[in-house]
């Protein structure tokens, strides 16, 4: 198994919502193929562009905004400096003016085509980008959103990545080297991150920092706002009313709990109406970090730099789901987004709130345990229904497995997190298509139609 190189900013980042497959994915892929095809030598002029969305980009592209994205990507625009009115705009369907190199061509969502759902590509949702003179095919090239906002390209040659200072991937290998090197998690995350990225501490600290930020705005943006939700489905924001109906007090466990999920529902929310967020470990998965961050801060008076420290070992945790198994509702279910949030957001408190790597390893382990299985079946294709909720609940039990983990004997913990994200990855494959953010089957399919 190949070392884990990937980096705590790729897990944690600022963009656009309402899911990173979706949205931040697309619209990488629509940037990179402007940056590509810059000096490209083609046979004869273009006449238009086309861009064919498979798998869910296709069942669900359209209540995700998949359509504007890409096309947002391919005018140039990166998720880390779009503004959510320019995105929403694109929906008017005017042609605005795609220029690379010395191509220029109008481009509208009416260029995006969606194609076959089931599909034979190497991943399930793949998109084509071509550039076309009347139907024929001049230069296309192949992108797969595999979740998170990674993509992928066919004939993409990596990039050389530079060798962290610690080599594990998994938690058992981890184990190891924290042990033999008698050093802390959040330790080795950070020398790595420095190692990967070439970064300073302090510089990680800052970007950490900003990461925290954006998050917190995105929860307090949610509290603050009331109304409907962009879609169909005529889903009302209900974040701002549980936080007035709710005094502070970290000491009542109903006040907390009540204010913990009004954290989760903002943030979420802010996610459904395509606004910024922080992927974590994906856009659908929005809210569950940055609830457990906000009530840490903001209720329990935990220190910035102990919230720090925290968020590397989540880092850690979503770095093992994401290489042993998926982060992504299109290849495992809600399991491997709104799980594996949960799973970090355990991490986070337990290390933040000064628990050994032990109990932390355990109370990931129960969160992501009690997440097994489960589909994603969005409603209408909206990250609304049951997306919001789930990361309440994803919170929620977050908090729980913390509990528990913090005062279980752990000699008799008997389930390890690489043996949760094995299952997770086993079930995942044995999952049918209906349930892959598809839209074609559960909740998806019993809720008539919004
Ligand atoms: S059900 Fe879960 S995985 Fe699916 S879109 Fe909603 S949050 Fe994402």
């Amino acid at each position: 198994m190949t070392a884990i190189t990937t980096s705590v900013f790729e897990l944690f980042k600022i963009g656009p919502g309402p899911s990173s497959s979706h949205t931040i994915g697309p619209m990488k892929a629509g940037y990179n193929f402007n940056k590509s095809i810059e000096n490209i030598q083609l046979s004869t002029k273009p006449t238009s562009i086309e861009i064919r969305l498979y798998g869910s980009l296709s069942a669900t592209g359209k209540g995700h905004g998949t359509d504007r994205a890409v096309i947002a990507g391919l005018l140039g625009f990166k998720p880390d400096n779009v503004e959510c009115d320019f995105i929403d705009g694109l929906a008017d369907g005017k042609d605005r003016q795609f220029k690379s190199g010395e191509i220029t061509l109008p481009l509208s969502i009416k260029n995006v085509v969606y194609a076959e759902i089931k599909n034979d590509f190497p991943y399930s949702n793949t998109m084509l980008i071509r550039l076309k003179d009347g139907e024929n095919i001049l230069f296309e090239q192949e992108y797969y959103s595999i979740g998170g906002g990674f993509i992928k390209w066919k004939g993409e040659i990596p990039t050389l990545t530079r060798a962290p200072a610690y080599k594990y991937s998994n938690m058992e290998e981890l184990k190891a080297l924290l042990i033999e090197n008698d050093m802390r998690l959040h330790q080795i995350i950070l020398e790595n991150e420095m190692a990967i990225t070439d970064s300073t501490e302090q510089e990680i600290m800052d970007k950490l920092d900003d990461i925290l930020d954006v998050m917190k705005k995105a929860v307090n943006k949610g509290l603050a706002t009331e109304g409907l939700l962009p879609g169909t489905i005529g889903l009302h924001r209900k974040a701002k009313d549980l936080i007035t109906s709710t005094p502070k007090g970290y000491k009542d466990p109903s006040n907390f709990l009540i204010r913990l999920n009004a954290y989760a529902f903002a943030a979420s929310e802010e996610n459904a109406a395509g606004h910024i967020v922080v992927t974590a470990p994906t856009s659908g998965s929005a809210g569950v970090i940055p609830a457990v961050i906000y009530a840490m801060e903001e209720d329990a008076d935990m220190t910035r730099e102990k919230v720090r420290e925290g968020m590397l070992a989540a880092a850690a945790v979503g770095f093992i789901a994401k290489h042993n198994a998926s982060i992504a509702g299109a290849e495992v279910g809600c399991q491997g987004e709104v799980g594996v949030a949960s799973s970090m957001a355990a991490a986070l408190i337990t290390y933040a709130a000064g628990f050994k790597f032990w109990r932390t390893e355990n109370a990931a382990e129960t969160a992501l345990e009690h997440h097994l299985g489960m589909t994603c079946d969005p409603v209408g294709g909206y990250v609304q229904i049951p997306c919001i909720e789930r990361n309440a609940m994803g919170a929620v039990k977050a908090y729980n497995a913390f509990l528990i983990a913090t005062v279980e004997n752990i000699k008799f913990h008997k389930v390890t997190l690489d043996e949760a994200v094995k299952a997770m990855a086993e079930t995942g494959k044995d999952m049918s298509s209906k349930y892959k953010e598809t839209s074609e089957g559960g909740l998806a399919v019993s809720v008539p139609d919004c």
